[in-house]
């Protein structure tokens, strides 16, 4: 086994189990791991720490499998830890109206780079990370025996990966090739998802719970639905009662299977308009219209990508809100979110007070959100947390 030892005292993030090191706390390592290769971390005076996946290229050097010195990493701790991620979504999701969530949510399930979601009987999988690659055919091998797909299809490609000196990739890892969309449910609502070309694994589920918020509170309203994508919020919106939605989105493929997903749960097209165009210039022209809503949903994707984005992300936050704001009638509701990880949620609590105070209305905070129950955060992984909203009522 090779051995990697860390410099003197930069253990401390080891010994509260947070699962990384970066390069900078590496001392030596014997031997050459390979990429991937599982290695056991030992401190600067030769303590044991953790079994870990070392990585050949990325600044985190070193993502722990395990803090148990008697543990082996192998099929049988794969198959151990998968089970117990799934036993935590059987206690969590309610499966009799909702086949569709995470099943593995990577570091925070102690599985670090290894993304799990369940599309009815498909599984679509990310491995983001050295380590997960290296064992990716014990994990297919794992989820395919647990779980009796129809079929495992991979969505590796992404941009992390190039930091982990892997190419992205993507297709089927076991079974059958999944169709164009398939259907799922959530929540009792139809959903067409694209698992092969759709954003990240093909739908947004870590918004499972906040669409059922909204569905709760839409009745006789009229809703705007700021960066809809497939319609997510907007089928929730209608089976609430709403009397309609306007969706937004720059992009016509999104517009046009949120459309197939209204029509697949009955939903008349009076209900509903689609509007293909940029949010930040449509607000302004609802503005500029005195257009009114009694809702406005704000559920942007990711503005800031690195630490160094934050100050202009923090800027495009606060333009969409304080425009938002401005166009709810009195007693309206907003929900807004940043699905940013390097928005803290007390920056984000800051940019909503900010755009609050220069619309000159009241605004109260009514309800903290974030991502679905299934989309765990440990207590030891704090990056886990990455999906922050606000429920706020303006008057
Ligand atoms: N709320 C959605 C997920 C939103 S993902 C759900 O619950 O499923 C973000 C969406 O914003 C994508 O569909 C993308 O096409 C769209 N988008 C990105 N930038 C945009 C912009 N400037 N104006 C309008 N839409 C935008």
């Amino acid at each position: 086994m090779i051995t990697v030892k860390l410099k003197k005292n930069r253990q401390k993030s080891l010994e509260r189990k947070h699962p990384w090191v970066f390069s900078g706390a590496i001392d030596h390592v014997k031997e050459n791991p390979k990429n991937g290769e599982t290695v056991k971390v030992i401190s600067a005076d030769g303590k044991f720490l953790s079994w870990a996946a070392f990585s050949i290229k990325s600044q985190i050097s070193l993502r722990v499998w395990s803090f148990n010195e008697n543990e082996i990493i192998d099929s049988k701790f794969f198959k151990e830890k998968i089970l117990q991620a799934i036993e935590y979504r059987e206690q969590f999701v309610d499966s009799s109206n909702t086949n569709a969530y995470r099943l593995i949510n990577a570091e925070s399930d102690g599985l670090p780079g290894l993304i799990v979601d369940k599309y009815n009987d498909f599984i679509v999988c990310q491995f983001l990370s050295s380590g997960a690659e290296f064992w990716k055919q014990e994990i297919v091998a794992q989820l395919s025996a647990l779980l009796n797909p129809t079929g495992i299809f991979e969505r590796s490609d992404v941009e992390v990966r190039e930091k982990e000196g892997l190419e992205p990739i993507s297709g089927v890892l076991f079974g059958k090739i999944p169709s164009d969309l398939i259907e799922i449910v959530e929540n009792g609502i139809k959903f067409l998802v694209d698992i092969k070309n759709g954003h990240k694994t093909g739908f947004y589920l870590d918004q499972r719970e906040n669409r059922k918020l909204v569905e709760s509170l839409t009745n006789q309203k009229e809703v705007l639905n700021c960066f809809s994508y497939s319609g997510g919020f907007s089928a929730y919106t209608i089976k609430g009662g709403a009397i309609k939605v306007t969706n937004i989105d720059s992009s016509a493929e999104a517009l046009s299977l949120a459309e197939k997903n209204l029509s697949l749960n009955q939903i008349d097209s009076s209900k509903y308009e689609n509007v293909a165009d940029d949010v930040f210039k449509y607000l302004r022209k609802l503005r500029d219209a005195n257009k009114q809503f009694d809702i406005i949903i704000l559920d942007p994707p990711k503005f800031a990508d690195s630490a160094s984005q934050v100050e202009k992300a923090g800027r495009g936050y606060k333009d969409i809100n304080l425009l938002a704001i401005k166009l709810l009638k009195k007693n309206g509701l907003l929900f807004t979110f940043s699905c940013s990880g390097h928005i803290t949620t007390d920056l984000f609590n800051k940019i909503i007070s900010d755009a609050a105070l220069d619309s000159g209305k009241t605004v109260h905070i009514i309800k903290h959100l974030t991502q679905s129950m299934d989309h765990t955060i440990s207590t030891n992984f704090p990056e886990g947390l990455y999906l922050k909203g606000l429920l706020c009522r303006v008057n």
